[in-house]
């Protein structure tokens, strides 16, 4: 499937909603989940592909200027205008999908696949909660925007500094604990301390835990052992490694979620 950028805002200075219509969206099927993500796939600059491509050009292609899959959470579709809206982090002109997003103008295209996902709040716990880092905001905005008023959240993100704060709207009692990377003696590690150091409100909950590697590994090791968390029931994976591109990241993601899985 292919889409055009639409509209572009800057929703801080790390995150930029693209919204993006026409191409083939009159194709998509929405999913259920509120982490519904697609994989897209970014063209490196001076490659000769031109969006839509079929997988038969890209055997024709050089390696160097091959398509990278990179997966990005739907943020919010709109099936009556068929719009899908996406939080792009942008982090410097290195990588492909944030640099491009910084770049994008309407009428850029975009190819991808999808949707995948399978969290969505459930509806017979007592509370939710939700951490995470700004690439997990898509998903942690659209689960809090999904939750009836009755429902209760606890929300924990961590962000560079407070001018990285979003809105994260809900009809929903939703406590958002914002922490800040700047200034902190240990900030991959704020996640997970301030977990850690909070009263969990009484009931049953279900989790969701998304963003960079390490720190979604710390925050889970603490969720099994000390709050007795049950990794089966719960949402928890990362989304990509501080210092590893998505390449050098999925060839050890399997190693590093076995390695994870023998942490508790
Ligand atoms: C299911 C899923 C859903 C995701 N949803 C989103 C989403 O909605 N929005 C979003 O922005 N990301 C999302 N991500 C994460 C995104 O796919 C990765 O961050 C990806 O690496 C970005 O690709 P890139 O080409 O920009 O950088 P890469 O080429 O992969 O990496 C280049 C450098 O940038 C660093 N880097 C990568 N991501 C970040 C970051 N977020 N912050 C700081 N440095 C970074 C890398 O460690 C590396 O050093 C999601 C990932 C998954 C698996």
């Amino acid at each position: 499937m292919y889409a055009d950028v639409h509209s572009i805002e800057r929703l801080s200075p790390s995150l930029l909603r693209l919204e993006f219509a026409g191409g083939t969206l009159d194709e998509f099927e929405a999913s259920p989940a509120t982490d519904a993500y697609i994989k897209a796939r970014f063209l490196p600059a001076g490659s000769p592909l031109m969006v839509p491509f079929e997988d038969d050009d890209v055997d024709g292609v050089d390696a160097e200027f091959r398509p990278r899959p990179r997966r990005f959470t739907i943020r919010r579709w709109d099936p009556e205008r068929m719009v899908m809206a996406i939080d792009f982090v942008t982090h410097g002109d290195v990588g492909y999908a944030g640099s491009w997003a910084q770049r994008a103008v309407p009428g850029d295209r975009l190819q991808f696949t999808g949707p995948g996902g399978s969290y969505r709040p459930d509806p017979e716990v007592d509370w939710h909660l939700m951490v995470g880092d700004e690439s997990a905001l898509g998903a942690i905005g659209a689960s809090l925007e999904s939750l009836p008023a009755t429902a209760r959240a606890s929300v924990f993100v961590v962000v560079d500094d407070r001018e990285h704060e979003i809105d994260l709207p809900s009809t929903a009692d939703v406590q958002t604990t914002w922490l800040h990377r700047r200034g902190a003696v240990a900030p991959e590690e704020l996640l997970r301390d301030a977990v850690a150091a909070a009263v969990f409100p009484e009931g049953r909950f279900d989790v969701f835990v998304h963003g960079e590697a390490g720190e979604v590994r710390s925050v889970r090791k603490h969720l099994l052992a000390d709050r007795g968390v049950d990794p089966d029931g719960a949402s928890i994976s990362p989304y990509w490694r501080r210092r590893h591109t998505d390449e050098d990241w999925r060839a050890i993601k399997r190693q590093w979620i076995a390695e994870q899985a023998a942490d508790v």
